[in-house]
């Protein structure tokens, strides 16, 4: 039996060990899959070695923490710095990022995209803005604080803080930060944030399982919104087929992926 978890805190709201069980079961795979919280993000490598892990997936906040903890990164995380899949091979940990993909999945109903509004500038902000740039988007980030910001402004990002920001109109705002995970915070202040939407066509939130104050802002507004549960789906699919060394099919991963969501 291979034993995965999610490393993360908070990590209790994680639906990631509903929808890999399931995924495993109904493959025929034996592996089982757990939820950790883990306070500090230098620990990942140890903990990860001490629990005989076979694979993991990272959440808040960790994602960066996790890429320090690899011995080898692969493909998109390797351009960003974040990782939110690791994979034991031969003693070693390789890092990978499907959290990009999983949202390109999930916006996919939007069409065509040409302005995008991200907002935050942490692991998955990165991410996504990065995507989005490949993608031929206009992206400008914005955080509450700026010091996370430097590092977007150096790979050509647009970038504002909470008292910068200019009113434009963005084909999409998408929010990246924790803000109405656990509390019932607005990822902007109010004011800008309705402004801002009041010109967008759609809006997505990172987060699922919930509708956020940003969610909510967004429908009053009448702005088309996705919740974060197609990108979770999308990420969770490919990391599941990482853990399972793509011997299954990704059509099957998905169907049964999607079933826990049922549950
Ligand atoms: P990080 O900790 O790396 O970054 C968090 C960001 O949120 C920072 O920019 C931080 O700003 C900002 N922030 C935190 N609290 C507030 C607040 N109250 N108001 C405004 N900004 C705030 O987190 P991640 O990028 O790893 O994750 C972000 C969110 O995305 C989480 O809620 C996570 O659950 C969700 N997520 C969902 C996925 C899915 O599959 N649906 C996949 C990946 C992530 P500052 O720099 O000023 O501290």
């Amino acid at each position: 039996m291979k034993l995965f978890a999610i490393f993360g805190d908070p990590v209790a709201h994680s639906r990631s060990p509903l929808m890999h069980n399931h995924v495993f079961k109904s493959l025929g795979f034996k592996g089982c899959y757990t939820r950790i919280q883990l306070k500090d993000g230098s620990k990942l490598r140890e903990t990860f070695f001490e629990l005989g892990l076979s694979g993991a997936n990272i959440t808040v906040p960790h994602k960066e923490a996790a890429f320090n903890a690899c011995d080898e990164i692969r493909g998109f995380a390797k351009k960003i710095g974040v990782v939110n899949t690791i994979i034991y091979e031969d003693g070693k940990l390789i890092g990978y990022n499907t959290d990009a993909d999983g949202f390109m999945y999930a916006i996919e109903p939007f069409g065509k995209i040409k302005s995008v509004l991200v907002l935050g500038a942490g692991g998955t902000s990165k991410a996504l803005s990065t995507r989005f740039k490949d993608e031929g988007m206009d992206v400008t980030v914005m955080n509450r604080s700026g010091g996370r910001l430097e590092e977007f402004k150096e790979s050509g990002f647009k970038t504002e803080t909470w008292d910068s920001i200019k009113i434009e109109a963005y084909d999409l705002v998408v929010n990246t930060t924790s803000a109405g995970l656990e509390d019932d915070d607005l990822p902007a202040p109010r004011g800008a944030l309705e402004l801002l939407l009041k010109q967008a066509s759609f809006s997505a939130d990172a987060i699922y399982g919930k509708e956020t104050p940003f969610l909510k802002l967004s429908k009053e507004l009448n702005v088309t919104t996705k919740d974060g549960a197609d990108m979770l789906l999308g990420q969770g699919v490919l990391a599941n087929n990482h853990f399972t060394h793509a011997q299954y099919d990704l059509k099957d991963i998905e169907r049964y992926m999607k079933e826990s969501f049922l549950f």
